[in-house]
């Protein structure tokens, strides 16, 4: 590890000493990463909180992520339950050695997910296996720079599935709904920018914060998107154009109406970091990393002798953890509609959009692996009016008896394939989820007498604590952790109707008002 000594200087102790330091400082890391959101994300989103209209849903949903991100630090776990693609990026001394340092990452992040900080996250992309480890090719992200200082950098990124698939890179020229043609310049930049947050709606768990390259190639682009979510969210950029560019959209994106989880209301982004690279003459791209509210983003600054751990980066020592509630869940107004599972049709039918329910009794999880399976074979568990939720939980073995460490809803539409097949085939009565689904479920859910309901994305802690008992799980050897269906009984599972047995769909009707607020949004 020393920098000035080439490996296999050390004596046998030394090393192993060394090594465990660094171990334990990057196990750290991992830990308070997915675990404590940073001071800037935490102050954007209780300014969030402040700014949205009292009793609306996204004010709810704003309650109950506050109230998530709490409970996260307070028992130090998983803030969201898709703890990502960890990404390290490392500045170091010439001559440390790379490839044990990236050996003690690997190490590092197989204990946080035995620990449960992170979950098991990694698949084989042709069988489909879960690696159990976060470990396989290309998981961890490991990028390294050199620089002429004497210790070790380390910045480490968790975002999650649902707003990496939000990611979105234009190609400009190009025409854009809602904004017509982006043009090779500032203000077809700024039209691709808007855009990317429009067609995010809440499925990347608004309010979401922007990383942005104008130009670089394709692979570039992108990487040096998701290096600006590097940024401090309330740091100002040092190009004036583009500080003017940062500015406009985060005033003109607040503007949609969009909201927290796309509920429609007044906080739509907190945060938007472009940079610039130089291009080649026929391409210029607009790469967007966009990332949810969960902002997991923390780094060290190690001592490369021992790689002991000098200073938290993105912390204030002087200042302690800023708590986001005064007490503690989901305020209740005795609106809520209770709902005992297992439910009836006419029970669902009553239920329409924009109603806040209190789900009690068993609860199903099940996503894209599970959901691909039932249409070759039978569920694993009777489904007649079931609550099927879209979930891959954190799960842990504690004597014996396995434990929720983590568990909000994960994005539906990728179950829109299957789900109305699933509806009308086995009956399930409730589908819980985030960020809503397409025409043929609400189709089903019309003609079969069943509801979506959007659960909080991202409240891990929150929703982990309404599960009373795990009381069977299917399927885990061949699915994993994420894809087994979990069996659970819960209590006070809070979510909105978003869908109803109605046609009525408050995703689609946000997405359209968001489009027409979009269009006068665009420059003349
Ligand atoms: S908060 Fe939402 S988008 Fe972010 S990692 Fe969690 S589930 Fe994915």
């Amino acid at each position: 590890m020393h920098r000035s000594r080439p490996r296999g200087r050390y004596s046998e102790g030394e090393s192993e000493v060394i090594m465990e330091f660094l171990f334990n400082s990057l196990l750290e890391l991992i830990t308070q990463t997915s675990t404590n959101l940073p001071p800037d994300a935490r102050a954007a989103m209780a300014k969030a909180v402040q700014s949205e209209t009292p009793g609306t849903q996204s004010a709810q949903a704003l309650n109950v992520i506050a109230s998530n991100i709490d409970m996260a630090y307070d028992d130090e776990g998983p803030i969201c339950q898709d703890t990502g693609m960890p990404t390290f990026l490392i500045r170091c001394p010439v001559g440390l050695n790379q490839i044990e340092f990236s050996q003690a990452i690997r190490e590092a992040v197989v204990e946080a997910t035995r620990r449960g900080k992170l979950r098991p996250n990694s698949v084989d992309s042709i069988t489909g296996k879960n690696s159990g480890n976060n470990l396989g090719p290309g998981t961890p992200v490991i990028h390294f720079e050199q620089w002429e200082q004497d210790n070790i950098e380390v910045k480490l990124i968790l975002k999650g599935g649902g707003c990496e698939n939000k990611n979105i890179q234009y190609s400009v020229p190009c025409e854009l709904d809602h904004l017509g043609r982006a043009n090779r310049d500032l203000e077809g930049v700024k039209k691709c920018i808007l855009h990317a947050v429009w067609q995010a709606q809440g499925l990347g768990c608004s309010p979401g914060a922007l990383g942005v390259c104008v130009g670089g190639d394709r692979a570039n682009g992108y990487t040096q998107a998701k290096y600006q979510l590097l940024r401090t969210l309330d740091d100002v950029n040092p190009d004036p154009a583009l500080a003017k560019l940062e500015d406009e959209i985060m005033a003109e994106a607040n503007e949609l109406g969009v909201g927290a989880m796309g509920f429609g209301g007044q906080v739509t982004l907190i945060g938007c970091k472009i940079t610039a690279a130089n291009r080649l003459p026929a391409c210029f791209f607009v790469s967007v990393a966009y990332d949810c509210w969960a902002f997991r983003r923390l780094g060290l600054l190690l001592d490369a002798q021992s790689g002991a751990i000098k200073q938290w980066l993105y912390r204030d020592p002087e200042r302690p953890v800023a708590r986001m509630t005064e007490g503690e869940g989901f305020p209740l107004t005795g609106r809520e509609v209770v709902l005992e599972a297992p439910l009836t049709e006419e029970k669902v039918r009553a239920l329409k959009v924009g109603d806040v329910v209190l789900i009690n009794g068993p609860m199903v999880t099940g996503r894209d692996a599970m959901h691909s399976y039932m249409l070759k074979h039978d569920p694993p568990v009777d489904l007649n009016g079931a609550v099927l939720y879209h979930c891959g939980p954190v799960m842990l073995q504690e004597d014996g008896e396995w434990k929720v460490k983590a568990a909000g809803p994960t994005t539906s539409i990728r179950e829109e394939p299957y789900e109305h097949e699933v509806i009308k085939r086995y009956g399930v009565r409730v589908v819980i989820g985030k960020g809503g689904m397409g025409p043929k479920t609400l189709a089903a859910l019309e003609k079969h007498g069943a509801v979506y309901l959007n659960a909080i994305g991202g409240a891990a802690q929150y929703y982990a604590r309404t599960v009373r008992k795990v009381t069977g799980v299917s399927l885990l050897e061949e699915m994993g952790v994420p894809e087994a269906m979990w069996q659970y009984d819960v209590k006070g599972f809070v979510a909105i109707v978003t869908m109803d047995a109605h046609g009525n769909s408050l995703h689609a009707d946000i997405l359209e008002t968001t489009g027409e607020k979009l269009e006068e949004l665009k420059p003349a």
